[in-house]
């Protein structure tokens, strides 16, 4: 089934991109392996996936602790600073800066490592209050300046969620909003690579909004299953 869904994800991706006028290896895939077995993921792996997205520090901890780096990894959810050993170093992105005191602790463990560790900020752009990220422009631009001046840090881009509907409109104007947000930063000095945006529901409509990642988790694995734990099903 994996197979088949990557096979549709592709083309999917293919088609967006030709219709925008882009590149479809200009698009990085994430396989969104949370919640996923590690045979799961061997399983995506062997079919040529080569990133994968955790969300969960421990489990992303666990698992990074059994594949290594035999694949690239992307931290995309909510880490709270308690956690960031668990990440920094380990994940070759971590898409979800989104306050100056997280950064911080993110610099402090990577000069700690002697790395330096690639990052995304997450924006709110769709308003929801359950979603984290940057909620203003004032705010993302302290942060930036805060990351710039981070000598573990290396600023890659921008992330966001769209909110949960299904008008197609709220969700573009989420992915407007996170590519306008690159290109004020980008007139103010910084450089800026990524866009992450795009997920099971809505990667085609942010990849014609400029997507560099796409984050997909269902189109690929199907429905996640909650009831047991990864290491245990
Ligand atoms: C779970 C998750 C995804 C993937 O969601 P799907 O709808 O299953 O594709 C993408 N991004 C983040 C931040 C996630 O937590």
């Amino acid at each position: 089934m994996i197979k088949e869904n990557l096979h549709i994800v592709h083309e999917k991706i293919a088609q967006a991109a030709e219709k925008s006028g882009r590149k479809p290896d200009e698009i990085t895939l994430v396989a969104v392996s949370k919640t996923e077995p590690i045979r799961v993921i061997e399983e995506a792996i062997s079919l040529g996936v080569t990133d994968f997205g955790e969300n969960k520090a421990q489990e992303f901890r666990d698992k990074y602790e059994i594949l290594d780096d035999k694949v690239t990894w992307h931290f995309i959810g909510h880490l709270q600073t308690n956690k960031v050993k668990y990440v920094v170093g380990k994940a070759e992105f971590i898409h979800s800066v989104d306050s100056v005191k997280l950064a911080e602790e993110i610099n402090d463990r990577a000069e700690k490592l002697g790395v330096k560790q690639k990052i995304l900020l997450e924006l709110n752009t769709s308003g929801e209050e359950s979603k984290f990220g940057i909620r203003n422009e004032e705010e993302l631009l302290k942060i930036a300046e805060f990351v710039k001046d981070a000598p573990a840090l290396d600023l890659q881009g921008l992330m966001t969620m769209a909110p949960f509907t299904s008008d197609g409109k709220l969700i573009r104007n989420s992915f407007v909003a996170l590519r306008k947000a690159k290109e004020n930063l980008e007139a103010k000095g910084f450089s800026l690579q990524h866009l992450s945006m795009g997920m099971t529901n809505d990667y085609e409509i942010a990849i014609e909004e400029g997507a560099t990642i796409v984050r997909i988790g269902t189109a690929i694995f199907g429905e996640r299953d909650y009831s047991k734990k990864w290491n245990e099903k």
